[in-house]
């Protein structure tokens, strides 16, 4: 096995020109990763990969008198310079360094190496997803995959990239990642883009060195360099400026309709036929199922997410406006929520006794929601409502429920729903569900069971502004009728505001349940409220293995820290209120406002699609699902705002929106949209038997 290490480097850099061949400690940066590289034990030959304009001769004329093994190549096709590369130093093994990241340090580079051979993969890194400081960025893979991806890739972004196809194919190549051991330090900008970078560079250089004994010229371990560039709290450096190159090129495959091969599901639909097999409906959730994405037109499993990004079984990318049904409140595999988590395995998931963690959570939700007085955790949003109305029940000795909005799978509420089946009609009838913002029908439920309502559970908003007044005015007539009023805020928490819809209405609520948002995709959910009700807890039976699972409240307590410390429920905001004047920009220009209609609040905008002649909601919505999926969007027609989004990922959404709503528009014009559906139109998850 001969492994070789390819050193992509180039003089032209927009933000700093021949950088790298620029001095940091008195060496030019492109021998310093030639130094660190050949220092790693296990790498057979070094080479340096250049670009065939006359622009790189000076790269060559450096590795031909530092002895440097050189590859020159094609500027723009990085991937293609990087398989010409390993075939003219016979690797079977590649390790991929840039030239641009001075402070590679030989140990990082070698243990992603050996975890490279032990795991079997056929790529290794330290980059996927980042926890590492920027800069120390190495990449492993076989030759064989590195001439699959030479052959197939097709996007900009891919062939100017060189890995992402590899990492966006994992339900065929076998992908592994080396975490950093110390969290918190991703944000560490250690590459050299800039002047100021490298003058940052030439400090940590000469701090380093002062610290470690070593001369300036020497190759730094990271960790001495980490002892002079510790990251504060707070540090906000550089949490996006990672990957920037990648950005830009995700912007550039968008504008080039020649990247765009038309996206192909054939392995989503035979995971589909196999997961069927022992599966009912092949999935866990309607909502991610072949109930709401259609059969053949649109992605059905995902591998991995990162960001506001994630990929299916099929390699193909999308910008994610679902992420996980709203969970994925920062973005996946978010750094310090991962890191949280990656250190509570560390002492264990579920104990024989409760810990301290969930003293921990409960006292930052006390903190930060206004009805919160104590809290209990449970693990799904349904948990949550189910307890909130048990514990109404018991608090007031009264059985009916008064609902408004979707509370989850459990029979008090689902019972209530077009989904009843399976639910005894004697506790169906115990809940009556009012529209929103209709103080009148509560009053009138009120009236007719007169001393017999315990309660009234409602979405404090979703597609519809409370009118003037409604919050309060449903508390106050509840009260007056010895009625609670229970806010479900499993998807307004941690969204809407902090402190959920109650916080940003000015309303509180005796109860409120949250859920989703709250630990970034891991299971957790939790009632809050009121003392005196929450005190029915030690007499009504609400008890479960799972109630304390560590991994969730680690991660809880990290997204709260990171929301009350960075501008996360401002930034989902502002980006979610830009992207629905864009789109309702879009609706209008192709003449579609008797068609759709954004609705709800700027963190949760959904799409509602009216029935046309000749094509119901869901034909239209089967469309723009699919199509929307063709331009590398998975939306179920919501906009899921994560707080990951980049202004790349925001681009892209409204761009295929001003691509496929003139599609639609053509199609209803024509009145052929049913016809042309090339696979069987969605059903609705609560169609009436
Ligand atoms: N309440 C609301 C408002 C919800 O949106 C949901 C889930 N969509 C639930 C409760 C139920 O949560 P879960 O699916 O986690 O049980």
């Amino acid at each position: 096995m001969r492994t070789v290490a390819i050193i992509q480097a180039r003089m032209g850099s927009s933000r700093l020109p021949g950088k790298i061949l620029m001095p940091i400690g008195g060496v030019p940066m492109l021998e310093r990763t030639v130094n660190a590289a050949r220092a790693v034990s296990g790498i057979d030959a070094v080479i340096v990969a250049t670009t065939d304009n006359a622009q790189d001769n000076p790269v060559a004329e450096w590795c031909a008198q530092s002895g440097v093994e050189i590859f020159r190549g094609s500027e723009t096709d990085v991937l293609d310079r990087f398989s010409g590369a390993a075939k003219q130093a016979a690797a079977d093994v590649v390790v991929r360094l840039t030239a641009d990241c001075p402070f590679l340090d030989p140990a990082i580079v070698a243990e992603t190496l050996a975890l490279h051979r032990i795991a079997k993969a056929d790529y290794a890194s330290n980059v996927a997803p980042p926890s590492w400081p920027d800069g120390l960025d190495c990449e492993v893979m076989t030759s064989a995959v590195l001439d699959v991806a030479a052959a197939e890739a097709i996007r900009t972004s891919d062939r100017e990239h060189v890995t992402p196809f590899i990492r966006a194919n994992r339900h065929r190549f076998k992908v592994v990642n080396l975490p950093c051991p110390i969290p918190g330090v991703h944000r560490l900008r250690w590459t050299v883009d800039t002047q100021e970078d490298l003058e940052r560079a030439e400090r940590l250089v000469g701090a380093a060195s002062a610290f470690s004994g070593k001369g300036a010229t020497e190759t730094l371990r990271w960790t001495e360099l980490l002892h002079c560039d510790m990251p504060q709290v707070g540090d906000s450096r550089a949490a996006d400026g990672r990957n920037e190159g990648y950005r830009i090129s995700l912007t550039a495959d968008q504008k080039s309709p020649a990247n765009r091969s038309p996206r192909i599901y054939k392995n989503s639909m035979g995971l589909l036929e196999r997961a069927e097999k022992t599966i009912p409906t092949g999935a866990q959730t309607f909502s991610k199922s072949r109930y709401q994405f259609p059969v053949g037109a649109a992605p059905l499993f995902l591998t991995a997410g990162q960001g506001g990004r994630v990929w299916d079984v099929d390699g193909n990318e999308y910008v994610d406006m679902v992420n996980g049904l709203l969970c994925v409140s920062l973005g996946y595999c978010d750094p310090e929520v991962d890191a949280a988590v990656r250190a509570q395995m560390d002492l264990g998931v579920s104990f024989s006794l409760a810990t301290e963690l969930e003293a921990e959570l409960s006292e930052r939700l006390v903190d930060i929601i206004p009805a919160a007085e104590s809290v209990r955790f449970t693990k799904n949003g349904s948990d949550a409502t189910s307890a909130a109305v048990r514990i109404v029940r018991a608090a007031t000795g009264r059985n009916r429920i008064i609902s408004c909005g979707y509370h989850g799978w459990h029979d008090w509420y689902i019972g209530a729903t077009a989904r009843s089946l399976g639910v005894p009609e004697a506790v169906r009838d115990l809940t009556s569900v009012v529209a929103y913002n209709d103080l009148e029908a509560v009053e009138a439920v009120l009236m007719r069971y007169p001393n017999q309502i315990a309660g009234l559970i409602m979405e404090p908003a979703n597609i519809t502004e409370p009118d003037p007044g409604y919050l309060a005015d449903l508390k106050e007539l509840l009260h007056r009728h010895g009625a609670y009023l229970v806010f479900d805020e499993v998807i307004t928490g941690f969204r809407f505001s902090l402190g959920g819809a109650q916080e940003l209405f000015g309303v509180t609520p005796d109860l409120a349940c949250f859920g989703k948002g709250m630990a970034n995709g891991l299971p957790l959910s939790a009632v809050v409220g009121r003392s005196d009700l929450m005190a029915q807890f030690e007499h009504i039976f609400v008890s479960g293995t799972f109630g304390g699972e560590a991994l969730s409240l680690a991660a809880a307590i990290a997204v709260v820290d990171k929301m009350r410390r960075e501008p996360v429920i401002e930034t989902i905001n502002r980006n979610g209120g830009a992207l629905g004047a864009a789109v309702e920009e879009v609706i209008s220009s192709n003449g579609l406002g008797a068609v759709m209609k954004l609705k709800g609040f700027d963190p949760w905008r959904i799409l509602m699609i009216q029935d046309q002649p000749g094509a119901d909601a869901m034909a239209i919505k089967t469309v723009l699902i699919s199509e929307m999926c063709q331009r590398g969007v998975l939306t179920l027609g919501s906009h899921n705002m994560s707080y990951a989004h980049s202004e790349a990922d925001l681009r892209q959404v409204v761009q295929a929106y001003r691509e496929v709503l003139p599609i639609i528009a053509d199609k209803l014009a024509r009145n052929r949209l049913v016809e042309e559906l090339s696979v069987p139109p969605l059903v609705p998850v609560f169609k009436v038997r």
